[in-house]
């Protein structure tokens, strides 16, 4: 058997605040909800979807710090308190990890009010943690219903939604990976979600002028592929049609360093070097890259070279039941040299 969870609805578009509420009747959800946010994404857009949320639902809240396992439990303790029905997480990265694993734990529906495009657990069931000093990523479920808010997430930073396409692009060696460990270790594959996952990627490439102008058709293009990527891996019932071995790569940077570079950055510098190591167009992913100014190499990362090299080496222990093209034993240093030498990373 294989089971596929999607999200219900996905609702894209302009001055969504106000819309919770109707998504949420639909949907059938209960009157006790809890919305999370963090300091920013508070006055961003948590605080009028609260309000609105107030005129018709028994509303709590918390602030979110981080996406730490203690912020996990708090968010558990407050649902089983208060009798929680459902979650709402408006936010980045973090606030949306937190809300989609305590409502996993506790079995209860979670929306995600996404207020950057930077990557796409926006849509997808893994949820990305620190627990003990390590960030892992833990499987859970998906949104129930996703409010892209475009006026919202254009307010980010741009180099935001630049990091998404980074995360985006990383499909196509992730879908790489996937194949070689289906051929070479007899791993479940699925063809419609690499499908939709390469034409996620596809798509980026295809609209990078479009999409470094940084406007709503931008933030729309760029949200659409996200959320395709989530439910590519939705279909797959795992990641692997959306990570590979250059998120592998990323893991291993967010472990050596303190202050890593933005997850969807880091996947699309490692993108060029795994597509390098598959023998795929290494080039045309960095020149896509250049071309929505995301980074492409160590310096634009803001990570010393050292570290680029380091994180190679390691990336096959990050995970090692994820086969890919980094192989059971890894890069040696020689050829983790080698390779982000020839691409220009370092
Ligand atoms: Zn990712």
């Amino acid at each position: 058997m294989h089971l596929m969870e999607l999200p219900r609805e996905v609702i894209l578009g302009e001055n969504l605040k106000d819309k919770v509420n109707e998504v949420a009747k639909r949907l059938k959800l209960s009157e006790r909800v809890l919305i999370l946010y963090g300091k920013r994404t508070k006055e961003i857009a948590g605080s009028e979807v609260e309000r609105h949320l107030r005129k018709e639902f028994i509303v709590y809240s918390l602030t979110i710090k981080g996406a730490t396992m203690d912020e996990v439990k708090r968010v558990v303790n407050l649902i089983e308190n208060e009798d929680i029905g459902w979650i709402i997480g408006v936010g980045g990265g973090s606030i949306i990890d937190v809300a989609k694993l305590a409502s996993f734990r506790k079995g209860i529906p979670f929306i995600s009010f996404p207020t950057t495009a930077s990557h796409d657990g926006i849509a997808s069931a893994n949820a990305s943690i620190k627990d003990l000093g390590a960030r892992t990523s833990i499987k859970a479920r998906p949104p129930i219903a996703i409010i892209a808010d475009v006026k919202v997430i254009k307010t980010a930073p741009y180099r935001f939604l630049a990091a998404g396409v980074g995360d985006m692009i990383s499909n196509l060696t992730a879908v790489k990976d996937w194949q070689l460990a289906h051929k070479l270790k007899g791993e479940y594959y699925s063809e419609y979600a690499a499908s939709l996952s390469l034409m996620s990627a596809k798509m980026v490439i295809k609209n990078a002028d479009i999409i470094r102008l940084g406007n709503e058709e931008s933030v729309r293009k760029v949200v659409k592929g996200l959320i395709s990527s989530g439910v590519a891996m939705s279909i797959a019932g795992s990641s692997r049609p959306a990570s590979g071995a250059e998120h592998l790569f990323s893991h291993a940077l967010d472990m050596l360093l303190e202050k890593p570079a933005l997850h969807g950055e880091q996947c699309g510098v490692g993108t060029i070097i795994m597509a390098y190591l598959h023998g795929l167009n290494w080039k045309k992913i960095r020149d896509t890259l250049k071309r929505v100014d995301a980074p492409t190499n160590a310096y634009e990362l803001g990570i010393e070279p050292e570290y680029i090299v380091e994180a190679l080496t390691i990336a096959h222990t990050i995970r090692p039941n994820r086969y890919t093209i980094l192989g059971k034993e890894g890069l040696t240093r020689e050829a983790a040299e080698k390779a982000a030498k020839i691409t220009g990373v370092i």
